[in-house]
């Protein structure tokens, strides 16, 4: 079996960063960019990533508001662009980026299997891996960007109004029109729930802060920033029951049910974020890399990508609970491939 240059595991802006660098080094990069199957589907973890789950991107620069259709009618293939939905108009959608980093890697020779790697073996050197449908593939390094989905409750009205009122992600969407203005509802306790609160209001006209218990389990600094927000309103003791909205203007409101006993109550609102947490990942590396806590993969060299084990980078949300931007993860991407370029001169 011939043994791979490098592997790159995961499709986000991280993966398709590493691939276009590593291509472009002549190191002939082979990615995984996830298995088309309804666990994934279920997961939010298909193929392009989190990205390709959201609808306008307005942070991702180079791409300010303005027509990019002719442009995306020259740069993607024919079948691509027919199966993508009709463009906005309004800059570039998570979609239409995600499928120009693929095409930018697959442009520099990047070859790509659509499939979910599930073992790895990182004991000894050439690494091993195996996918899902069986293929067991050499390389000499490998850099993991499997990312982390961000977690819902499971609600089927939350997943009814995804992109259209529910995000789980403020920095990402709190800027867009329909949130300026209007009552939003955030949904969780801990420090992110009160960090994405406190973003909002910068926007809405008032955040509707739920919790299902009677203090929140914010840090006490972030509980105190909370408390002290005057567009702030602590919703304690309810968890969300229901979004509602419609199918022309999306989410309009929520129903919140008591976890005392005292009934439900309804809130309008035109956003409801999801601020519950995070799932890296990184479940198929079954304890061979060492992980943070959180079950994040650790970064063992300040400011750049190695993992415990030498020759395994990582790049991406599946490294980083911090920052979790698709600038960031294309950034660190870039890095995590310089890094196993260097790495390769002197190991391969
Ligand atoms: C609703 C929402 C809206 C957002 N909007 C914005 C925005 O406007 N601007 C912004 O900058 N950021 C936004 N973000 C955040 C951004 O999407 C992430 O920070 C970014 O996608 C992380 O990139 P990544 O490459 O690390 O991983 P991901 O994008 O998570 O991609 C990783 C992918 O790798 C694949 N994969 C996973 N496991 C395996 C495996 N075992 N084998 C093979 N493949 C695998 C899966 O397809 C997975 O989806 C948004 C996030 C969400 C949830």
């Amino acid at each position: 079996m011939a043994v791979e240059k490098v592997v790159i595991i995961g499709s986000g802006p991280a993966g398709w960063a590493a691939a276009i660098y590593t291509a472009r080094a002549e190191l002939k990069p082979l990615v995984f960019e996830g298995a088309i199957t309804e666990p994934n589907r279920l997961n939010g973890t298909l193929p392009l990533g989190q990205l390709n789950l959201t609808t306008e991107v307005e942070n991702y620069p180079g791409f300010p508001s303005g027509d990019v259709e002719p442009y995306l009618d020259h740069a993607l293939p024919k079948d691509v662009r027919q199966s993508m939905a009709p463009h906005s108009k309004h800059g570039v959608s998570g979609p239409e980026l995600m499928e120009l980093m693929r095409q930018q890697a697959k442009n520099f020779g990047t070859r790509i299997v659509t499939d979910d790697i599930v073992r790895v073996e990182f004991s000894k050197r050439p690494f091993r891996l195996t996918s899902l449908e069986g293929g067991v593939i050499e390389a000499h390094a490998v850099i993991v960007a499997t990312g982390a989905r961000a977690n819902y409750l499971g609600l089927p009205s939350e997943d009814a109004y995804k992109n259209r009122g529910v995000s789980a992600c403020a920095v990402c969407d709190g800027a867009l029109p329909r949130f300026r203005n209007k009552p939003l509802v955030v949904v969780g306790g801990g420090d992110s729930a009160v960090e994405e609160s406190t973003y909002l209001t910068k926007f809405a006209s008032r955040v509707h802060l739920v919790h299902r218990r009677d203090q929140l389990r914010a840090s006490k600094i972030m509980a105190e920033r909370a408390a002290a927000n005057p567009k702030i309103e602590l919703v304690w003791n309810h968890e969300l029951a229901e979004v509602l909205g419609d199918d022309k203007q999306g989410v309009n409101g929520v129903t919140l049910k008591s976890t005392t006993g005292a009934g439900t109550r309804q809130i309008p609102a035109t956003g409801v974020f999801l601020a519950i947490g995070h799932t890296p990942n990184t479940a198929f590396l079954d304890g061979q890399l060492a992980l943070t806590p959180k079950k994040y993969i650790q970064w063992t060299v300040p400011f750049r990508t190695n993992t415990s084990v030498e020759g395994v980078f990582a790049a991406g949300d599946v490294a980083d609970d911090y920052y979790r931007q698709a600038i960031t993860a294309a950034g660190s991407g870039c890095q995590a491939a310089l890094d196993a370029e260097r790495w390769l001169a002197h190991h391969e």
